[in-house]
């Protein structure tokens, strides 16, 4: 109803040009809009020659779509009359709602809540509207109907729109459905992008967004979508999860974009850092066939741009194609001897269009090639709208490889522009914007072609986690603190060190005895979150006097340097040698749950920021390339001869983490620092551990 509608009521149409009221109603006209429209206005008679109504109810029959322009706090008495009369689908342009404040907020509630009553589905408040080309719809004041394309646009910020319209109009890019969701107090993103998903006449789905709803569903459902189509979104604004007082590493470390980065690359959702990257990406994907891998050609007729293509081709890691013997032996029988031959191919500055169409017939049959760039300078005897044509024809008759063009200049390749643009051809205002552009479709279908996502289920003992976990929260301890944590590790099957308690400087010495030489000494105390901080943490104590010294030692100066802190004693434990520290974290998420993290670890993690992200539940390819995404990863599978660490034993210690997290949402942050892993055969080592848990 709110695409197709075969009737509109617009309440508050205006008769006065540039009230909001006046040009909704002047662009459903403008658009040819074919159904029925009802201006309902109490004051006046007619609206540009249409009968005008004073109320919904004397319109006599029931339009498919109310489209509400008055201010706030009329709209609940309006939204009445809309269930009085039995319409089911609304949109109120009004602003004045929930964005200016708690009674814009009350409002919003009262409204939706006859909406709900009712049955009704509601766009907006505070929005621009819907605009649908195909139907000649256009219930928006963002601005003139834009072309008929295959994009389906959903944006929260209806000024953006209008900027978004404005910039797709003047380059020809087309939509199936532009959607201003505004304070989305009904209709939502998740909403529309099902929507979209299931529309044959949207092929890309993009869209601004500043906040995602329902966390989980978004993810699930756009990871479903995204198998069929891509979805293209630009985001702003925080999750507010960093906002929240971390006292873990990884709560500290994850920002509040964090969330929305693992989001977006689980759910295969290609991430857009402006307008213009947007429709560079749009355009590819909504004319231009997905490419099969990542082998670019180039064909050029000046040297310059193609080397800047080349540079661009191995800075974003694709491959410059390596044409066959039989291409290049059919460049060379045709092209000047002067030209080169081989990628980029260089037809020359005095390639005329037949040249080109020669170039870009052979090298689309070439088996080495996946995708087409066509780049152009419009020099003296430059043909550039017959080359426009030229690679038109090639792109239109063979649809397997996608073509990109980047023809460069102005006044000169307007028109050849235009030809490019009307055949779907996406063209770049440099050869950067087209590899980026490239690099973006690739990445799509390798996500595509991701393995099957299997979540291992290790055995564990959950009813010890549950124990440890419910005797906190009765206690109202929101920390466990080293000792308990690693019970609970123990329970998910992580090896902890060796080690006991000590209270006196003898029994420290006694226990490092049995445990035997070098130890390590801890401060134990559940006020202590960061042990080296004060100086508690003592390692490679090679005998019993070592022992008894750092035991008074401890004892005499951390009570100096934390007064309040209620110390129990020291923890004695076996030194672990002869590996690389690194940390393994989790930190929940209030939208989208547990946020897995990786990285270097030790006492430098804050300032090194060596760490990658992902949701949970894992698994063991998204947990090998966790390790793989931070720099760290390089250092452990081993550099100069070194030997490397066990990677599989690491990524399994995050996929053991993710599903202790994901069986116990109680556990709200979670650090394993050091987790300390050595070359394979060495089993790794949870030394130091910590986390929070809260009531849910
Ligand atoms: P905290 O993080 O509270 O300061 P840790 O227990 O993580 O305390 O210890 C700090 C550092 O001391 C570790 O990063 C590690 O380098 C070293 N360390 C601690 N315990 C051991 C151990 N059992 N074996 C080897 N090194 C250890
Ligand atoms: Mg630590």
């Amino acid at each position: 109803m709110f695409f197709n509608p075969a009737s509109v009521a617009i309440v508050g149409a205006s008769q006065t040009a540039g009230k909001v009221g006046y040009e909704l109603l002047a662009n459903m006209i403008a658009a040819g809009y074919k159904g029925k429209l009802f201006p309902v206005n109490n004051k006046a008679a007619t609206i540009e020659g249409l009968k005008c109504y004073p109320d919904l109810e004397s319109i006599g029959q029931v339009p498919d779509l109310v489209v509400i322009i008055l201010p706030a706090h009329i709209v609940p008495s309006i939204m009445e009359q809309c269930a009085k009369t039995g319409t089911k689908s609304v949109i109120i342009i009004s602003a004045g709602f929930k964005e200016v404040g708690e009674a814009g907020r009350k409002l919003e509630q009262r409204v939706i809540k006859i909406a709900r009553q009712a049955g009704i589905r509601v766009i907006g408040p505070n929005c621009l509207g819907v605009i649908v080309p195909a139907n000649h719809v256009n219930a928006s004041f963002g601005g003139d109907l834009p072309h008929k394309g295959g994009i389906g646009y959903l944006s929260q910020s209806g000024a953006l729109l209008a900027a978004i319209l404005d910039t797709a109009n003047s380059n020809g890019i087309g939509f199936s459905k532009l959607v201003s969701i505004g304070n989305k107090a009904d209709v939502d993103e998740l909403d529309l992008i099902k929507a979209f998903g299931e529309d044959p006449e949207t092929t890309v789905i993009a869209g601004y967004l500043e906040s995602i709803a329902n966390g989980n569903d978004f993810v699930r459902e756009a990871e479903k979508i995204s198998n069929d189509k891509p979805i293209l979104l630009m985001k702003s604004g925080g999750t507010g999860a960093g906002a929240q007082a971390a006292s873990s590493h990884t709560g500290s470390l994850a920002g509040s974009e964090t969330a929305y980065e693992a989001v977006f690359e689980r759910a295969g959702i290609i991430r857009c850092f402006s307008i213009k990257r947007q429709f560079d990406f749009a355009q590819a994907f909504a004319n231009q066939p997905l490419p099969a891998s990542n082998r670019v050609a180039v064909i050029t007729n000046a040297g310059g741009p193609g080397i800047i293509a080349a540079d661009a081709i191995e800075r974003h890691g694709l491959e410059f194609a390596t044409l066959t013997d039989e291409t290049v032996k059919k460049l060379t029988e045709t092209l000047p001897p002067a030209a080169n031959v081989h990628n980029p191919i260089d037809v020359l500055g005095d390639a005329l269009a037949d040249k080109y169409e020669f170039a870009i017939d052979v090298v689309r049959n070439d088996p080495n090639v996946d995708a087409i760039l066509v780049l152009l300078t419009p020099q003296a005897m430059t043909e550039s709208t017959a080359t426009a044509e030229a690679v038109a024809r090639a792109s239109n008759e063979k649809g397997d490889k996608p073509f990109f063009a980047s023809f460069l200049g102005a006044d000169k390749v307007v028109e050849a522009i235009r030809v490019l643009r009307d055949n779907g051809i996406p063209q770049y205002d440099s050869p950067e914007s087209a590899v980026l552009t490239i690099k973006m479709m690739v990445n799509y279908v390798k996500w595509r072609k991701r393995p099957k996502r299997v979540v291992k289920l290790f055995a564990v003992n959950r009813r010890k986690v549950e124990m440890i976990v419910e005797k906190r929260l009765r206690q109202g301890i929101r920390e466990i603190g080293e000792t308990e944590s690693k019970e609970i590790l123990e329970a998910y099957g992580f090896v902890t060190p060796k080690g006991s308690v000590a209270t006196t400087a003898d029994q420290a010495a006694g226990i490092a005895q049995q445990l035997g030489f070098p130890v390590v000494m801890k401060i134990w105390s559940p006020d202590i979150l960061h042990k080296s901080d004060v100086g508690g943490v003592r390692v490679g104590l090679k005998n019993a006097r070592d022992v008894m010294d750092a035991f008074d030692l401890m004892m005499y100066r951390i009570p100096k340097k934390m007064p309040e802190a209620n110390i129990l004693g020291v923890l004695v434990q076996e030194m672990c040698g002869g590996g690389k520290e690194v940390i393994l974290g989790m930190n929940r998420d209030p939208h989208f749950g547990p946020l897995m993290m990786f990285g270097m670890g030790g006492t430098m993690v804050e300032v090194l920021k060596d760490v990658s992200f992902y949701l949970a539940p894992l698994t063991a390819e998204e947990a090998r390339q966790m390790l793989v995404n931070t720099k760290t990863y390089k250092m452990l599978v081993g550099t100069r001869g070194e030997k490397g660490v066990d990677i599989d034993a690491v990524a399994e210690g995050l996929q053991r983490l993710s599903q202790l997290v994901t069986e116990f949402p109680q556990i709200q942050e979670l650090d394993i620092n050091p987790f300390i892993v050595g070359p394979a055969g060495m089993t790794p080592i949870a030394v130091d551990a910590r986390m929070s848990v809260e009531e849910i």
